[in-house]
């Protein structure tokens, strides 16, 4: 059953076996697996229960509907946009349904550094495959791939760089170019359609519009949350459910600032630190040809040439297209006033590429009085590096891909036309230079077998408390380098089996 907190008129006490905080991709598979075990679920989540129908399409609305803070989330300098989704499902009803699994560099260095041999890729792959066929994962077919994406293949292809065809969880898209404002043909096979049906058939209760304040910890153990209905004034009723599990899945941020207003046991001072973001910055082409980069299928098509993965490389970009509908495309162009203007009177003539950092620079997420979040995080000389090399890089592959000019939001030479000024952009990105976008945070609540070193072991147990999980993206030591949900589906599928294993102890 899915429930609104809206209906609350009164406190309300409730009990089960597993409560979970939060919806996305890691307590959305949780939530799932663990009523398919038998488990009595709750899971609570503060954003609305949302469906195809209510998608209008809308950039305005349904960025201040489907996103954290109205879209408006940001470090505090900042410098960074930091995107999160707030609703029945998380950030997986709007991301644009990238599946890539996490690179074997990066679980292999878990694995050394930090002990997590179940994290190595022989040992994940049932998990990874069984997650891939639940959310029916393809290839993206070639003839669907959209000429913003084109540009980006014409571009490895002049330069000889490597890439090639992405994954996706798509079934009957009709390739509107609308994923990051909520599906409207429904077409996403993502936890509201995939996953909250089957923790529903399975008796599973979901309670939207409930902020979770805080965690009740007794003698050490956890044994449940309190939220707090949102209405009008998000001052309702509050609804308390005993569990004999507790599980944090609200995002690297939510979860970091819940642990922190609840005051969970930290006792080598690491929650809210580690913070990873996959900071990326976009580049934008001018062609002379018509690109419509908003129709289609969004991101097909992936550059890898500069990313390697391994620990310390300055190979560190992940590059694809990430075109935005008007109010983002105004935001992300470079310039003001008239300049700006004459730069968005070119909307269908412009490819735009992203630069995503595989960061090693490490934010912290705190709270303020009030509770709310607040991120620090500023990128370390060799990061900033590696983003000018990866600017250079997507203003090398628009050039080669045929733009006629590029518009960077870095660098005083504007604009650029040739392959010599696209390679000087490298020195242009200085720590904190604006602006940035991040979608992927990360790593707020890691793991490792140590407690010393992570707040969770690797299968999600909080060190020291019984009866506390952690089963979202905060959970992963560094950043991945790529996309993650597949990964934070993955750790919801893990934690479902650890839960149910120590609760039928
Ligand atoms: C625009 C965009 C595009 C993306 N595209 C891709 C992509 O193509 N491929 C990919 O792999 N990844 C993509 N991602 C990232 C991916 O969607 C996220 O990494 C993933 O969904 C994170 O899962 P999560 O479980 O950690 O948290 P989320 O999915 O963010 O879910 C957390 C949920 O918890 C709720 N919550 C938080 N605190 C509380 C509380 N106290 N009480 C109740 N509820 C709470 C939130 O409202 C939210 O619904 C994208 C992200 C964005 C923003
Ligand atoms: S491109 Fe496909 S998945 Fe994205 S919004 Fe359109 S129909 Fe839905």
């Amino acid at each position: 059953m899915i429930r609104s907190g809206r209906t609350l008129t009164h406190d309300q006490q409730h009990s089960c076996d597993l409560v979970i905080v939060g919806t996305g991709a890691g307590g959305g598979m949780l939530m799932a697996e663990a009523a398919r075990a038998g488990l009595r679920v709750m899971a609570l989540e503060e954003g609305h229960h949302l469906q195809a129908r209510d998608f209008n399409q809308r950039e305005r609305e349904m960025i201040e509907l489907l996103f954290q803070e109205a879209g408006a989330r940001a470090t505090e300098d900042g410098s960074v946009t930091v995107l999160g989704g707030r609703g029945l499902g998380g950030s997986t009803l709007h991301n644009t349904n990238l599946c890539k699994r996490a690179p074997a560099v990066v679980l292999e260095h878990w694995a050394e550094a930090l002990g997590l041999d179940g994290w190595r890729p022989a040992a994940l792959g049932p998990d990874f495959a069984a997650v891939e066929e639940q959310l029916h994962v393809s290839t993206i077919e070639p003839e669907r791939v959209n000429a913003n994406n084109q540009v980006l293949l014409r571009g490895m292809q002049a330069l000889g760089w490597r890439g090639g065809l992405l994954q996706h969880n798509r079934r009957g898209c009709a390739a509107s170019g609308f994923c990051e404002l909520g599906c409207t043909f429904d077409a996403k096979e993502n936890v509201v359609k995939v996953l909250v049906p089957e923790a529903l058939a399975h008796g599973a209760e979901v309670w939207c519009e409930c902020r979770v304040e805080r965690v009740l910890l007794e003698q050490g153990r956890a044994v449940g949350v309190v939220a707090r209905a949102l209405g009008e004034d998000d001052r309702g009723p509050t609804l308390t459910v005993r569990a004999r599990a507790v599980a944090l899945a609200g995002s690297a941020i939510g979860s970091a600032a819940l642990a922190l207003r609840s005051g969970l046991p930290d006792p080598h001072d690491l929650v809210g630190k580690n913070l990873h973001l996959h900071p990326g910055a976009a580049v934008a082409g001018r062609f002379d040809v018509p690109i419509e980069g908003w129709m289609g299928i969004p991101q097909s098509v992936e550059c890898t040439e500069w990313i390697d993965y391994l620990p310390g490389s300055p190979r560190r970009i992940w590059i694809v297209p990430a075109f935005a509908h008007p109010i983002g495309f105004a935001a992300m162009l470079p310039g003001f006033g008239a300049a700006h203007m004459r730069q968005l009177r070119h909307y269908r003539q412009v490819a735009v590429l992203v630069a995503m950092l595989h960061d090693e620079s490490a934010g912290r997420v705190t709270v303020d009085r009030s509770g709310r979040a607040k991120i620090r995080y500023r990128l370390g000389d060799a990061d900033a590096r590696a983003l000018g090399d990866g600017i250079a890089a997507c203003a090398r592959l628009l050039l080669a891909g045929g733009a006629r000019e590029v518009w960077s939001p870095y660098g005083a030479k504007q604009p650029i036309r040739t392959d010599r000024e696209a390679q000087a952009l490298a020195r242009a990105v200085r720590p904190l230079a604006p602006p940035l976008t991040a979608a992927h945070p990360m790593g707020t609540l890691p793991m490792a077998v140590d407690p010393r070193r992570g707040v969770s072991d690797g299968e999600g147990r909080w060190h020291g408390v019984p009866g506390l999980y952690v089963a979202d993206g905060s959970l992963f030591p560094t950043s991945l380098g790529g996309p993650p949900q597949i990964s934070i589906y993955t750790v919801g599928r893990r934690v479902a089996r650890t839960v149910a294993g120590d609760l039928s102890r």
